[in-house]
């Protein structure tokens, strides 16, 4: 187990995932809660290797990060029961209206 910093939370602006390790780095922390989307561009433009080195060379880890599904909401998927993200209009989620 080790600490990690969720930016967001206590209201830190971190646009980019150096600004994120930095951070981090600078709190004492062991990790910090990544953004997928921040991630997931990076791997794209750099590849994965790159964004890996990132952490890596900060000694820092990359810990949690949100999922889009609004968990606290009581709009629920009526076919599989999971909770329905904010941006899925309807009754069913993306998943079971892709699996029909
Ligand atoms: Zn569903």
């Amino acid at each position: 187990m080790y600490k990690a910093l969720s930016p967001g939370a206590i209201g830190v602006q971190t646009p980019t995932i150096e600004s994120s390790i930095a951070a981090a780095k600078l709190g004492g922390f062991a990790g910090v809660e990544i953004s997928p989307s921040q991630i997931a561009d990076r791997i794209d433009r750099d590849g994965a290797e790159s964004v890996k080195r990132l952490f890596d060379e900060a000694g820092i880890k990359p810990a949690g990060f949100g999922l889009p599904t609004e968990f606290r909401s009581d709009d629920v998927c009526h076919g599989c029961q999971f909770p329905l993200a904010v941006d899925e209009p309807g009754i069913f989620c993306r998943w079971c209206l892709a699996c029909g």
